[in-house]
């Protein structure tokens, strides 16, 4: 059959599907119905066949963000579309367009090896390059809405593909458009804009410790440095499950930092794009006493207390307990409340 002519194959269906290892904190769970996407051209009829069911649906990538409960109900649309291509350059920069399905960390080592610096501060961030822009991925003093251009996108709500130029994408911190309305829009591709005149960014003081000072590292040497801070400082799921950083830090207005350093002169804090101040939350819970603490299955990760972690048999219900416990105390303690990451299934 020729498919160019008919159109892609139909999204494969699968019942039941068990979702241990598509999810980093490796939690037992099950998907009811799972929709495998793997062209976007599929998703209209995935769309109209779960309203037809009027079934509840999400949409899953590698599933590094996502607290999953043992058993999700309705449709869950694994979006595994693939592919990378240049699609135009110009004086300033070249344009990439990307598959939501593809590995983000594998994006960056293509982008390296053709010569498109720009997001090695990036590297070995799990997940895909469609969940990218939804929390707006950042590290080391860089965030990714600095590189994308546009993005595209099924619309669910009205019924239609659409490109997002980026500043329709709202991006702040951990936050954009996408975020701010779930279960509408999936990302099918990413158009990113590498600029041509490359700066190395290692103001970051993780990063800029690994290089001595005045010194002009190339994108290689900041990618190796990135990936050994991170292989130091953060538990690979691999071995035991998280979900990277638990807890988003909270961002206080001026006069609450200064209150508070009064009483805590050693408050780790950034200064805010807004002007106001961001917190280091692995410090508040640091502090709280809860680095390296275990709670039956779950636990703080004793190198970094910003990690949630399951040590196996944990379950979704065991994690947020145990979020509840140290954001009840941070609170107690120091007036600040903590924002869960991670998306709640
Ligand atoms: C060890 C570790 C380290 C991490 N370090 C960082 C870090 O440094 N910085 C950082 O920002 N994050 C970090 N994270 C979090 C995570 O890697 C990112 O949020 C990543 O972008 C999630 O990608 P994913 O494909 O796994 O998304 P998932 O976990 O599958 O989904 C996350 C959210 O995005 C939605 N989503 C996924 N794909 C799409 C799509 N195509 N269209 C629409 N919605 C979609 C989901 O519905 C869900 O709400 C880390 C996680 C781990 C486990």
């Amino acid at each position: 059959m020729n498919r160019a002519q008919n159109g892609p194959l139909p999204a494969k269906l699968i019942p039941n599907l068990g979702l241990k290892h598509r999810n980093t904190f490796g939690f037992d769970a099950s998907a009811e119905l799972a929709y495998e996407i793997t062209s976007p051209e599929q998703i209209p009829a995935v769309i109209s066949d779960i309203a037809k069911q009027k079934l509840t649906w999400r949409v899953l990538g590698g599933g590094s963000n996502v607290i999953l409960p043992e058993s999700l109900s309705g449709a869950t649309l694994l979006m595994n579309i693939t592919g990378q291509e240049m699609i135009a350059s110009d004086e300033v920069a070249t344009y990439l367009a990307v598959g939501g399905g593809v590995n983000w960390h594998e994006l960056v080592i293509w982008t390296l090896e053709n010569d498109l610096p720009g997001l090695e501060n990036l590297a070995l961030i799990p997940g895909t390059v469609g969940a990218a822009p939804i929390q707006n991925i950042g590290a080391y003093g860089v965030e990714v809405a600095d590189y994308i251009d546009s993005i595209e996108a099924f619309d669910a709500k009205e019924q239609a593909f659409v490109t997002l130029r980026k500043e329709a994408c709202h991006f702040a911190y951990r936050d954009s458009y996408f975020k701010q309305n779930p279960h509408r829009f999936i990302v099918t591709q990413v158009v990113f804009k590498l600029p041509k005149i490359w700066q190395a960014r290692i103001h970051y003081a993780d990063l800029a410790t690994q290089f001595f000072e005045g010194s002009n590292p190339s994108p290689e040497e900041i990618f190796l440095a990135a990936c050994k801070i991170r292989t130091r400082k953060l538990p690979d799921p691999t071995v035991i499950g998280n979900a990277g950083s638990f807890f988003q830090n909270p961002i206080v207005p001026q006069e609450q930092f200064e209150t508070l350093l009064k009483t805590h002169t050693d408050l780790v804090s950034y200064p805010d794009a807004t002007g106001k101040r961001k917190l280091a939350a692995a410090w508040l819970v640091d502090q709280c006493g809860f680095k390296g603490q275990r709670m039956g299955d779950v636990g703080v990760y004793q190198n970094q207390a910003l990690v949630l972690v399951n040590h196996g048999g944990g379950t979704a219900q065991d994690v947020l307990g145990l979020a509840k416990c140290i954001q009840d105390k941070v609170r107690a303690e120091f007036g600040v409340s903590l924002q869960i990451e991670p998306n709640i299934f």
